[in-house]
């Protein structure tokens, strides 16, 4: 008898650990629901990349004679606690000529149709509205209206803060150097980095295309969890095949990115956007709509 009492208060005792913890996490989800910061995620077309020698987004002979339209996107998040600008699009100065322009070696034909400024009154906002800026890598197609925000902080990870003040590139690369010389308020960074601290909009370090890529991650109440790819992958067959840029600065390091950032989306469950990828650019919602 007593150890048939014995038995029971044990089962109880268990049973009622088990209901406290079925408690418990019902609470932390609805906190965690109830708690997750509302953010918009605005959609902007920088410009628009014809790249006439697409041989040259592999190492292999894949793309041999062909050419591509590329998107070029920036994005604006807005978060309760701050706004961020995600990329730059194509350099201003292309606003308004009469003809696109192409490189001299002939591999990319460029054009870019509005400035930062006025395509930011379609949400209300100007240059000053903005906390932060981070850009997936320094490339002239991602940094070109980088300037206008000298009064946000720059979250830009130190190994691409390095490459791109280096006295190689001041000599060499001048356009690429100037591109970002009035951004002077800046936060270097050291890996991944969460940028308002609730794990909703987080700068992923990816290196490999540059010596400081990286890509974004967003984690949307509606939409989900996303991530914004900077220039990891440019479009879907490089992202199928895994080709790889011949300009990429390291090979093995853009492979271990691509690994963690595949392992990450599976992870999170995560959408993926190609930036480049038109197809990807098409499913954003046109301004002053947004994505949350
Ligand atoms: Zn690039």
């Amino acid at each position: 008898m007593k150890k048939s009492v014995l038995g029971l208060l044990l089962l109880l005792v268990v049973f009622a650990c088990k209901e406290n913890k079925k408690e418990n996490a019902k609470t932390a989800l609805s906190v965690e629901k109830k708690e997750k910061a509302a953010i918009k995620l605005y959609t902007f077309d920088g410009g628009t990349v014809q790249v006439n020698q697409l041989r040259l987004f592999s190492q292999d002979s894949s793309y041999a004679g062909l050419s591509k339209d590329f998107a070029d996107a920036f994005y604006v998040i807005q978060h309760p606690k701050g706004n961020l600008m995600w990329d730059a699009g194509l350099p201003e100065g292309l606003v308004g000529m009469p003809e696109p322009f192409t490189s001299a070696d002939g591999a990319f034909t460029v054009s870019r149709k509005d400035s930062l400024v006025n395509q930011l009154k379609a949400i209300g906002m100007t240059v000053d509205d903005f906390d932060y800026i981070a850009l997936s890598h320094t490339h002239f197609d991602h940094s070109g209206h980088a300037n206008a925000l000298k009064n946000a902080t720059w979250l830009v990870p130190e190994t691409e803060y390095d490459f791109i003040t280096s006295e190689e590139m001041k000599k060499d690369n001048a356009d690429l150097y100037n591109a970002i010389i009035d951004l002077t308020k800046i936060k270097k960074l050291k890996g991944d980095y969460d940028v308002f601290g609730d794990g909703t909009v987080v700068l992923k370090y990816a290196p490999g295309h540059t010596p400081g890529h990286q890509v974004l991650f967003l984690d949307l109440v509606n939409h989900g969890p996303m991530l914004l790819s900077g220039d990891l992958d440019h479009f879907s067959e490089n992202r199928e095949f895994r080709r790889i840029p011949i300009f990429n600065y390291d090979v093995k390091q853009t492979n271990a990115s691509m690994d963690m950032f595949e392992a990450f989306a599976k992870e999170k469950d995560a959408k993926v956007y190609l930036q480049h990828s038109r197809e990807d650019f098409n499913k954003m919602p046109k301004t002053p709509k947004f994505l949350n």
